[in-house]
Formats: structure tokens, sequence, C-alpha cells
């Protein structure tokens, strides 16, 4: 059996159960198939509507943002130059363009660092990467 949606003659749309598709033609053809509304013999198929297939949330698409936040962090820091305790203050010397503008890494203490911020300098605290840097 199949589900044919139809529409009369004068647009009322209905379904209709048929044998086959075949089946369908043969009895339209012989007016056998009548509006349940209007008795209207005078019917057609309509396309049959799109099966919709609903989009199943899938975890797997979802990119890892932890992942790919300390990844970019690594990248960031293996670009800048490691001026190692002396950050606070060459932080500062770029923002007052006493050095040259470039990204640097090193390590500064939370005051230092709220220091840092307090003076408008982006500061972005880097999880350690467990190195110790010999100065
Ligand atoms: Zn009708």
């Amino acid at each position: 059996m199949i589900v044919l949606n139809l529409i009369c003659g004068t647009g009322h749309r209905f379904e209709a159960w048929f044998a086959s598709a075949e089946a369908y033609e043969h009895q339209e053809a012989l007016g056998l198939v009548a509006c349940p509304h209007c008795q209207d013999t005078e019917v057609s198929r309509l396309p049959s509507a799109p099966h919709v297939r609903r989009a199943a949330p899938d975890a797997a698409t979802h990119p890892d943002i932890a992942a790919l936040t300390s990844r970019m962090l690594a990248r960031i820091a293996a670009e800048a130059e490691d001026v190692g305790t002396r950050f606070p203050e060459e932080a500062r010397r770029i923002h007052y363009h006493e050095a040259d503008e470039r990204s640097i890494r090193g390590q500064a203490t939370i005051a230092d660092t709220l220091e840092l911020l307090g003076e408008g300098i982006a500061v972005l605290p880097l999880p350690s990467s467990g190195k110790k840097t010999t100065h």
C-alpha cells in the first residue's frame, strides 16, 4: 500500500491509500477516486512532501574548544620572545614605544599583571609550560 497526497478540482487536499501508483492511475482514469470533501473526481496527485531529515545533534562535530585554545596559546607562546622575569618591564617599554613592538612572554606576578592591565597593557596569562627558563 502507498499513501498519495491528492488534490481535487476545487483545491481540497487529501490523502488516499492505493495498492500502488499504477492502481491509483487506473482508478483515477475510471473516475473512481473522489474527493472526500466534495466528491469531485477530478483529482490529481500532489508531489509527496519531501522527507525532512531532522539533523540530530552530533557531538562529534563540535570542536574541542579547550584543545583549540591550548593549541593557540602554545603557538602564541612559541612565537613570543621569552623575556623571563623582565616581562613586566618589557611589556611597559613596548606599550610606551620604548622598545620594538613584538609578542613577548615571561614571568609576572599577579600583582605585576594587574598593574599592567591597569595601565591598559594587554596581558594574557598563559598556563605555565612547566619549562624553567634559565637566566
Ligand atoms: Zn474537493
